[in-house]
C-alpha cells in the first residue's frame, strides 16, 4: 500500500465497508456463489428444487440445482431447499430450458443422482407438500435416506389440529407463538444427535439389532389404548425392565457375548438376525452388541410383515406398536460392535460409522471478497424468502456501484474508501434506511 495520506481501499477495509452495508441493509452470505459445484462432481450438499422452472415436475426427470446456482441462475425463482444430499451432482447444467449461468456447458443427465420424493416436493412417510407458511411442525431429516419426517408422524407429539384447518398467517419469524402452543416433543432435539427412520433401519440389519437399547431410542406403545413412550434412554429408568435384565445378564455373561437370553415371541426374528454372529464370534472378535430389546423388535417383524417398503405406517386395522423411527444419541457412531457379523452393514453406509463431509461454498477467499461475494454473504443470513428479494435488492444495488467504479477502473485510479462509503451513504438514503 502506498503512503498514509491517500487511504487506499485494501481488502480488509473493503470488507469492512461491505460488513457496513451488509448490517445495514441485514443483507449479506458467509459464502461465495460463484461456481456451479457441477465440476466436482457427486457430492452430500444442499440441494434446491426450483419450483418456477417446474424441476419438480412428476412428468419429467426431477431435478436439483446446488446452492450456486440458486442463487446466481434461478435468482428470481420460487424455490425449495431440499438440504443435503449425499452423492448428488448439480443438475442445472443439464437443464436445457434454464440454461446454467455458471457452468455453461450442456451436460448430459446425472444418471447417478437418487431423486426421492422430495423431487417432487414431497415429504415424510405421509406424503405431504411443504408450505412453509402452513407448516406447524417440526420436521426431522433422516441420516438413512434424508427424507424430512414430521414430528407427528414420528410419533413425538401430536398433530397439531389446526394446521389443515386454520393456516396461521405467520409474520417473518413469529412462529414462535404457534410453536410454543404445541405440546413438547417426546424426545427434544437437545436429547439426541440423529435420527434414522423406520423404514432405513429395516434395511440395516446392525441398526435394527440396536434399535431400543441405550442410546438407541425409540417411541413405542404396547397398545392403541396406550400413551406413547420413550424406550432407550441413556439414563434409563424407564427403560423397560426385562431388557434391562436381559441387558444385565448379557453383560454378566461376559466377553464371550456368544449366548442370549431368549426373546419372548421373535424367534424367527432373531434367527435371521443374529445368524452368523456366535459362531463368528467364537472364532474372532467377540459381538458386544447389545441383547435386542424385544419390544422393538416385535415393532420390526409387523411393519415388515405389512410390506412396507416406503415405511407406511401399519394399516388402521392392524395395532400400531411404533414406527420403527430411532433416535440416535450422542457419540452413536463410536458406540457399535464392529464383530464381523455386525460391521458389514454398518460399512456398507459409510455415514454410520463416520460423520460425513456436506460441501459448503468456499469461505473468504484469501484474495478477498467481491462486492458480489459480500453481498451474498450478507444474503445467506436471511431466512429463504427473505434472502430470495434480497438477492434482487443487491443485484440492483450491485448494478449501481459497478456503474459508479467502472471510472476509476478505466482511469486506473484507486478506489478509496470514501469513494465507496459515499455510494452506499447516497443508496442508504436513497432506500429510506431500510
Ligand atoms: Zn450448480
Ligand atoms: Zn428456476
Ligand atoms: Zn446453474
Ligand atoms: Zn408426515
Ligand atoms: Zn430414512
Ligand atoms: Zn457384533
Amino acid at each position: 500500500m502506498s503512503s498514509d495520506d491517500v487511504q487506499t481501499l485494501t481488502s480488509q477495509e473493503l470488507y469492512a465497508s461491505q460488513a457496513q452495508l451488509i448490517d445495514e441493509a441485514a443483507e449479506a452470505l458467509p459464502h461465495q456463489f460463484t461456481s456451479c459445484t457441477y465440476p466436482l462432481g457427486p457430492l452430500r450438499q444442499a440441494v434446491y428444487l426450483c419450483l418456477t422452472c417446474k424441476l419438480n415436475d412428476p412428468d419429467v426427470q426431477p431435478k436439483g440445482i446446488c446452492s450456486a446456482c440458486s442463487v446466481a441462475c434461478h435468482t428470481d425463482h420460487e424455490q425449495l431447499e431440499l438440504f443435503p444430499k449425499r452423492d448428488f451432482r448439480c443438475d442445472c447444467p443439464t437443464t436445457q430450458a434454464h440454461r446454467c449461468t455458471l457452468y455453461t456447458a450442456l451436460e448430459p443427465s446425472n444418471e447417478g443422482n437418487k431423486y426421492g420424493q422430495n423431487f417432487r416436493g414431497l415429504f415424510c412417510r405421509c406424503g405431504r407438500p411443504y408450505d412453509a407458511k402452513k407448516e406447524r411442525e417440526t420436521m426431522i431429516q433422516c441420516v438413512g435416506c434424508e427424507d424430512w419426517f414430521h414430528e407427528s408422524c414420528l410419533n413425538l407429539r401430536e398433530r397439531p389440529a389446526s394446521r389443515a384447518l386454520s393456516p396461521v398467517k405467520q409474520e417473518d419469524g413469529d412462529a414462535s407463538d404457534e410453536e410454543g402452543s404445541l405440546p413438547p416433543p417426546l424426545i427434544s432435539g437437545e436429547d439426541y444427535d440423529a435420527l434414522v427412520c423406520g423404514s432405513c433401519v429395516l434395511e440395516i440389519p446392525t441398526l435394527k439389532r440396536y434399535a431400543g437399547t441405550t442410546g438407541v431410542m425409540m417411541v413405542v406403545r404396547h397398545s392403541d389404548a396406550e400413551p406413547w413412550k420413550v424406550i432407550g434412554q441413556e439414563e434409563d429408568g424407564s427403560a423397560e425392565t426385562n431388557v434391562e435384565i436381559d441387558a444385565k445378564t448379557a453383560e454378566a455373561e461376559g466377553q464371550t457375548g456368544s449366548k442370549r437370553p431368549r426373546e419372548e415371541g421373535s424367534a424367527d426374528g432373531s434367527n435371521k438376525r443374529l445368524r452368523g454372529s456366535p459362531s463368528a464370534a467364537s472364532e474372532s472378535k467377540p459381538c458386544l452388541a447389545p441383547t435386542p430389546n424385544p419390544t422393538a423388535q416385535k415393532i420390526y417383524k409387523c411393519t415388515s410383515a405389512n410390506g412396507t417398503d416406503e415405511g407406511k405406517k401399519p394399516s388402521p386395522s392392524e395395532p400400531n406398536f411404533g414406527t420403527g423411527d430411532v433416535f440416535l444419541t450422542e457419540g452413536w457412531r463410536a458406540r457399535w460392535c464392529k464383530c464381523p457379523s455386525c460391521l458389514p452393514s454398518l460399512e456398507s453406509r459409510p455415514y454410520l460409522l463416520e460423520e460425513e463431509d456436506t460441501y459448503e461454498p468456499p469461505e473468504d477467499p484469501d484474495s478477498g471478497l467481491s462486492l458480489e461475494e459480500l453481498g451474498m454473504r450478507a444474503l445467506s443470513r436471511l431466512p429463504r424468502e427473505r434472502a430470495l428479494d434480497g438477492i434482487r435488492a443487491f443485484n440492483a444495488m450491485r448494478d449501481g456501484l459497478m456503474d459508479y467504479l467502472r471510472p476509476f477502473a478505466m482511469e486506473g485510479r484507486v478506489v478509496q474508501e470514501a469513494d465507496v462509503r459515499a455510494f452506499f451513504e447516497a443508496k442508504k438514503t436513497e432506500n429510506g434506511e431500510a
